[in-house]
């Protein structure tokens, strides 16, 4: 999977995307590029942005560099369609079951704001012309798309076969819990523990240490629904 993204701050990048499992894979199983938008600038100063149509506070990205910029991105990917996705607290919720969507693509495109946002005209174009998705990482604003890029990054690479040491391990996480029978459920994950068995008046939940698999998996199961229940009753449908 080659990664693009598409920033004022390329120097951002890898950034903690350098470490532990996906820096061990990093061009190797996943590689990644950026595009610098400073360098579409279409003036001596450099400046990527100006003042809003009909006022307000903060600066808009022009569109003509962003879309240079982008059209440069996509040079990257002569032989295939990249998944486009644009940084937007205006965007679709992202959750798990886009992060495995976007993990099928050879190649993501991440284009990241800043300021007050990029001119509606480009996003417009984008979104008409070559499919681009926009994505949002919560109900919050925050500086950039930059940090939210290494959310989705981070959160697809987990499905990129062969990054997890374990294939199953990102199967059976939050928002993917192995029922009793063997199916998948969209609930929290239960308690995990490890040794010592007693530690500071806390004591492992004895059936963890039955060895009786069957009553494990029970307990489990009731524990993830339970923590749902309480912390995200709409997983449940509630
Ligand atoms: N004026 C915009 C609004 O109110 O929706 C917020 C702009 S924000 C200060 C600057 C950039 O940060 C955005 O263009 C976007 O790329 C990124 N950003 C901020 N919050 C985000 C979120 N929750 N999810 C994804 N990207 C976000």
């Amino acid at each position: 999977m080659l990664i693009t993204i598409v920033t004022l701050f390329p120097e951002m990048f890898p950034g903690m995307l350098a470490y532990s499992l996906p820096g061990k894979q990093l061009g190797n199983l996943w590689d990644l590029k950026t595009v610098n938008i400073r360098e579409f600038s279409d003036n001596k100063w450099q400046k990527v942005d100006d003042t809003p149509y009909g006022g307000g506070a903060g600066m808009v990205i022009k569109p003509n560099i962003i879309h240079e910029a982008l059209t440069d991105a996509l040079k990257n990917y002569p032989n295939n369609e990249p998944a486009i996705i644009n940084m937007t607290p205006r965007g679709r919720l992202f959750n798990n079951a886009t992060a495995r969507n976007l993990a099928e693509y050879d190649g993501l495109i991440i284009l990241c704001g800043r300021y007050e946002g990029i001119d509606q005209r480009v996003i417009d174009h984008w979104i008409q012309h070559h499919n681009m998705q926009e994505i949002s990482i919560g109900d919050y604003v925050l500086f950039g798309g930059e940090v939210a890029a290494m959310v989705i990054i981070e959160s697809c690479l987990r499905f990129v076969p062969g990054i997890m040491h374990n294939e199953d391990s990102p199967e059976d996480e939050s928002f993917c819990i192995k029922d009793i029978n063997g199916s998948r459920v969209d609930l929290l994950e239960y308690p995990q523990y490890t040794k010592p068995v007693s530690w500071s008046g806390y004591d492992v939940p004895s059936v963890l240490l039955s060895g009786n698999h069957a009553e494990i998996a029970k307990w489990r199961i009731e524990q993830a629904k339970q923590i749902t229940r309480s912390v995200r009753p709409d997983l449940l449908g509630h």
